[in-house]
């Protein structure tokens, strides 16, 4: 498989390359040439297969043939390895024809364990393999933090520098980063948002000598791997319940728009979804761009599903590159009018071809909590706030009740214990493997907004 950049004025690469680079050096992202197509029979095959036996078959060609099959079946094993739970992502009844998909059994208690456990074994292999290592900067807004410190702790291939926004991220997920005490591991608490943390990453990535100076790679979503690892997924859920002769739909909580781009990747792959329903907390900007073309960045509002507080949407632009068909000018247009303005606009076909592929709604903190406070008494499952944005959307925009409608369980409920206890009355336990997380120490620094004292930081500790 080939990649090309989003802006199109980046060198073509393989998998490997892409996997190690993370962010284009024309700024735009990898997206591949081609999607590899899924027959009717090829997705009625998958019935009764494992989880990793579904991800080798859906992931193989993405990866060839810088790595082979055996290899990732291999590297697949492992990643999986470490979920509590043989289904690796199960799915639970939640009403008549409404499901939960739960993403959460990983280490770290959030979806992006899914990818980023296999991110770790991905880095591991290619590195080890070329002799290298690598250093790897990322922003965290919660969760991607702490999945990327547990995939590459302790490993010699590479140093991890993780910025996450002081004082903005819950106690459990930042004890969770925090109490990682491997040499390679740097926490970081910047004195700003999520976006500011973003952004500072972005810059170091732009700086092309310093970025090869410290062998600069990223593991955030804007690695294609992340979205790959996340259309297995779709593949398995759509399966059990019925696929590919019976379509179903899917509502997303979204903040970097990497997960449910992962939907739209499986549907152009021949997965039949009916319904891709974006569910924004009241950070909409993602709901405003897709109902009215107007991307314009506000500001971060906090709210209890603060792994979708953002404005800037990083994976959007993989969206503009399929709306444009490819045409990495129009994209780069439109990036530049966001670096310029703060803001772009889609419209005309483009904004029809986006409304055709996705719904999208905002959920509001009340509608949130009402959510969690429902489910648990018409179940007895405790779901997290950001798992409830989701259900909600899925209420409010489901057009098809005949079609099976699973929502995407992005976190466990214990990494959100406050917001979930607050209208359920009801304390969610951690699981046994973190049972004295808040008894262990912590490590981590205080940096300034500022991008000159960041990159003197990392050059003080490689
Ligand atoms: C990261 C995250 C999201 C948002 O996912 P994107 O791929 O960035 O859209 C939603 N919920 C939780 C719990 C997360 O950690």
């Amino acid at each position: 498989m080939k990649y090309i950049s989003t802006r199109g004025q980046a060198p073509e690469l393989g998998f490997n390359d892409v996997l190690l680079t993370g962010l284009a050096r024309d700024g735009g992202l990898y997206v591949p040439l081609d999607l590899p197509q899924f027959s009717a029979d090829d997705i009625r095959a998958f019935r009764g297969m494992c989880y990793q036996d579904v991800a080798l078959r859906v992931m193989t060609p993405f990866v060839c043939p810088d790595i082979s099959e055996d290899d990732l079946a291999e590297i697949i094993t492992k990643a999986y390895s470490t979920f509590r739970h043989t289904a690796i992502v199960p799915l639970s009844q939640s009403d008549s024809n409404r499901w939960i998909l739960e993403l959460f059994h990983g280490p770290t208690l959030a979806f992006k364990d899914v990818a980023l456990q296999l991110l770790g074994h991905l880095f591991d292999h290619i590195l080890t393999k070329q002799g290298r290592k690598v250093t790897i900067v990322g922003a965290t807004s919660g969760d991607t933090g702490s999945a990327a410190i547990e995939c590459v702790k302790d490993r010699a291939c590479a140093e991890i520098f993780m910025l996450h926004p002081k004082g903005r991220v819950s106690d459990v997920q930042r004890r969770q980063m925090t109490t990682v005490l491997s040499p390679n591991v740097h926490n970081l608490a910047v004195d700003g948002n999520f976006d500011d943390c973003q952004a500072m990453v972005k810059a170091l990535f732009n700086d092309l000598a310093f970025r090869d100076e410290i062998t600069l790679s990223a593991v955030n979503s804007i690695n294609w791997a992340r979205v790959m690892a996340q259309i297995v997924y779709y593949f398995t859920s759509a399966v059990a319940l019925g696929a590919p002769d019976r379509a179903v739909s899917y509502s997303v909580p979204t903040g970097n728009f990497g997960d449910i781009y992962a939907g739209y990747m499986a549907q152009k792959m021949g997965l039949p979804i009916r319904q891709l329903i974006v569910a924004t907390n009241r950070n909409d900007i993602l709901t405003r761009v897709l109902t009215s073309g107007d991307y314009t960045v506000g500001n971060v509002s906090p709210t209890i599903s603060p792994s979708m507080d953002i404005q800037v949407s990083s994976n959007f632009e993989r969206l503009l590159h399929n709306l444009y068909d490819g045409q990495g000018d129009n994209v780069r247009r439109l990036m530049d009018d966001l670096t310029r303005s703060g803001s772009f606009t889609i419209d005309g076909p483009e904004l029809n071809k986006a409304k055709q592929i996705f719904d999208a709604i905002q959920v509001s903190e009340g509608d949130t909590e009402a959510t969690i406070k429902a489910v648990f008494e018409q179940t007895g499952q405790l779901i997290d706030p950001h798992t409830a944005v989701g259900v909600k959307a899925a209420e409010l925009k489901n057009t098809e009740p005949a079609t099976p409608m699973i929502s995407l369980s992005t976190a466990h409920p214990a990494k959100f214990p406050d917001a979930v206890e607050k209208v359920t009355g009801q304390h969610p336990a951690l699981p046994a493997h973190m049972a004295d997380l808040f008894e262990r120490p912590e490590k981590y620094d205080l940096l300034d907004h500022d991008l000159d004292a960041l990159k003197s930081y990392i050059r003080g500790n490689l």
